[in-house]
């Protein structure tokens, strides 16, 4: 049931964090990937690794805001593995100086009247935009073979108010399970099936390594019921389950992964 052997994946932003978690559970697991990141180092560096244990995974440095290379970067992917099965819309970028804040309270560097404009851009740019682009391009080629997976990683920034302060990134977010709803509205017809996994804190190279950091940690490992913080091991059952039949009949759903945290 948890079969993805041969299927063609897709990870965005998977050189590093959840998306290196989700490209290394599918190679695990018997797929073909296709890493798209940003950053040419690590992404060589992962690809290798993924190689040595044995997976089927190559790379292609892409920036999923720039549209021109994410059409190629996909048309690519059809092209070596001659359809595209599994698409994980998962590149991300913090929310800027405020991120770490717990308290809810004010925060003068995140504050609106500070913003700059051009990190409202990019995070709008990179956080959500570059969904559309995903998944556009997951369903002009998921249709012509009858159906896929499409799953974006938001975040439970999406669903609070406290916890997370910057501005752009929880717009961003809220408005990507918005769209992942709309869109599984509008592709369900055709075999698509579109879901959100809504991580909480989880220990990434996001907000510049901080979340590694013990006492930048300490109040997110609070928050949660376990008493920890998300380890990306945490999150690769759940990218398995929602790849393959387990979760045939799951669609427009946002599945929170966060320790409890949403409940304290
Ligand atoms: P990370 O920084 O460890 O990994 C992000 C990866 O995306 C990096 O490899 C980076 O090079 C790549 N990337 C960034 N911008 C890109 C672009 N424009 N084009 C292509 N690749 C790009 O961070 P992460 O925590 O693994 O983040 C992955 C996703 O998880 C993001 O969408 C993030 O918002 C979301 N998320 C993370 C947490 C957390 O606590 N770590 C919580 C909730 C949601």
């Amino acid at each position: 049931m948890f079969d993805v052997r041969g299927k063609s994946v897709i990870v965005t932003g998977g050189a590093s964090g959840i998306g290196r978690a989700y490209a290394e559970v599918m190679a695990d697991n018997g797929a073909r990937v296709c890493i798209f990141d940003l950053n040419p180092t690590l992404l060589d560096s992962v690809v290798a690794e993924l190689r040595t244990n044995g997976g089927d995974v190559w790379g292609q440095v892409v920036d999923v805001a720039d549209r021109p290379r994410m059409k190629e970067a996909f048309d690519a992917v059809a092209e070596r593995h001659g359809r595209i099965d599994v698409v994980f819309a998962n590149a991300g970028i913090d929310a800027g100086p405020g991120f770490l804040s717990t308290t809810g309270g004010r925060i003068p560097e995140g504050a609106i009247d500070v913003l700059d404009d051009h990190h409202w851009d990019r995070v709008i740019e990179v956080n959500l935009s570059s969904v559309y682009t995903t998944v556009k391009h997951s369903a002009r080629h998921m249709k012509e073979t009858g159906g896929g997976r499409i799953i974006v990683t938001s975040s439970i920034a999406a669903q609070i108010n406290e916890a997370i302060v910057g501005t752009p990134y929880m717009p961003a977010k809220a408005g990507v399970d918005h769209f992942v709803r709309q869109m599984a509205m509008e592709l369900g017809m055709f075999g698509i099936l579109v879901n959100c996994i809504s991580p909480g804190p989880f220990m990434t190279n996001i907000a510049g390594g901080r979340l590694k950091i013990p006492a930048d940690r300490k109040a997110f490992e609070e928050q949660s019921l376990i008493g920890r913080i998300g380890d990306t091991e945490d999150i690769k059952g759940l990218a398995l389950y929602l790849a393959s039949p387990c979760s045939s009949y799951v669609t427009g759903s946002q599945i929170v992964i966060d320790g409890g945290s949403m409940n304290r």
